[in-house]
């Protein structure tokens, strides 16, 4: 018996050894990763920039305190606040850290305004996390079930539809602040528009609402830029962020700027493990690399000839409902569950996953080469077909979503 609690539905692979996209299981089986730990390995497996640089860390010091002078901390926080464009970082150790950071963020901005019972919209089929606070900001039901009762004070309202959110404005006089994946990850690869994104800010700057860019899975170079809400033009007041910050380092941030800026005092919020030294060592190292390596290029320009090679090949199948993302974030909605589809790949070599049942999500490491990306469509478009070939439809009402 496994003495590791049962909280995952694992699939039956040991990855034990890693190089650039490529992993080797137990038996020393290659497969190509187009999953990078689900957006983490950003600079893929074993890097050797990133792996002198936490080997010469840890022989130097891992750990101190908060209670102490960090300048790691100082140097991962300065490039940080050069990429975002906002002010002050604050470092945790995960997404739902970050985005737990963003929530009190926003309800203390709103106590100190006046507003006793903030509340913040957020938006359907959203994914913040599974602490109590962020499972309650979330929007599926089958992360919330059995945790009730919910945390209070979240208004949620459907992706891409503004005037859901004026409604909401006309009639709640508590709302402080909008949450929103600008690409929604766990809930299908689902792609906010540019206008619907700036027409929120619109909304946010009318009302002094903050708007709080969850960024955890969709940012830090995946779609070509920083982060998504560049693409659209305008600040943020927060973002949080982890998963590929370190490239595989456990770390999480929360950066906040303009209407959001000073609004944590001495004493609001802490972390003992946040921005230790190891940590800020993979962020600084990771930033880095991606910038002299020109990752958000290779990301846009790689991750576009994935999703083009898909949708020639799988768009206009039957069975296949959309091909969709921007660069290295790319969803394949299917007609059908098609969770089977995973365990198909590994057998064929290649590691993606499936989200909100019907979606194959490819999230690959930023350096991943033209060649390679060529290879992921190769490896999952006969594998798609098979799949659809040898399963039913889903029927037309359970397939609309
Ligand atoms: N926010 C988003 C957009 C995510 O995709 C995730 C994880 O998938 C989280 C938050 C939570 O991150 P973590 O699992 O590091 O707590």
């Amino acid at each position: 018996m496994s003495h590791v609690m049962n909280t995952y539905a694992r699939q039956p692979v040991a990855f034990v050894r890693g190089q650039g996209v490529w992993l080797y299981d137990e038996a020393g089986r290659q497969y190509l990763d187009a999953l990078a730990g689900i957006a983490v390995n950003t600079l893929g497996h074993n890097h050797p920039r990133l792996v002198k640089a936490l080997q010469a860390q840890v022989a130097s010091i891992i750990h101190t305190s908060n209670l102490f002078q960090v300048p790691l901390q100082e140097q991962a926080a300065d490039r940080l606040a050069q990429i975002t464009g906002l002010d002050e970082v604050f470092f945790c150790n995960s997404g739902l850290e970050a985005n737990e950071a963003a929530i009190k963020v926003a309800r203390k901005y709103g106590h100190d305004r006046g507003v006793n019972e903030p509340a913040i919209i957020v938006m359907e089929k959203s994914f913040h996390g599974r602490s109590l606070a962020t499972l309650s900001a979330g929007g599926s039901r089958k992360v919330q079930a059995g945790f009730e009762p919910l945390v209070q004070g979240f208004v949620r309202v459907p992706l891409n539809d503004l005037d859901a959110v004026r409604q909401v404005a006309a009639h709640n006089k508590n709302v402080v602040a909008v949450f929103i994946e600008p690409i929604q990850g766990e809930g299908g690869i689902n792609v906010a528009r540019l206008d619907y994104l700036r027409g929120l800010k619109e909304i946010c700057d009318q009302n002094q609402w903050l708007f709080m860019s969850d960024e955890v899975q969709c940012g830090l170079g995946r779609t070509g830029k920083w982060f998504v809400y560049q693409h659209a033009g305008f600040l943020p007041d927060v973002v949080p962020l982890a998963k590929g910050l370190a490239g595989g380092v456990p770390v999480g941030a929360c950066v906040i700027g303009n209407r959001a800026r000073g609004v944590f005092k001495p004493g609001n919020h802490g972390s003992t493990f946040g921005g230790n030294p190891l940590a800020m060592c993979g962020v600084v190292t990771t930033l880095d690399t991606m910038k002299d390596e020109g990752l958000l290029e290779n990301a846009l320009k790689v991750g576009d000839a994935i999703r083009g090679g898909l949708q020639a090949a799988l768009g206009s199948l039957p069975g296949v409902v959309e091909v969709r993302g921007m660069g290295m974030m790319i969803g394949v909605e299917l007609d059908r569950p098609c969770g089977e589809l995973v365990k198909m790949g590994l057998d064929a070599g290649l590691v993606f996953n499936v989200t909100a049942d019907n979606v194959i999500r490819l999230l690959p490491a930023l350096v991943m080469s033209e060649v390679e990306g060529r290879q992921v469509v190769e490896r999952l478009v006969p594998l798609v077909k098979a799949f659809l070939g040898q399963s039913a439809a889903a029927p037309r009402a359970a397939a609309a979503r």
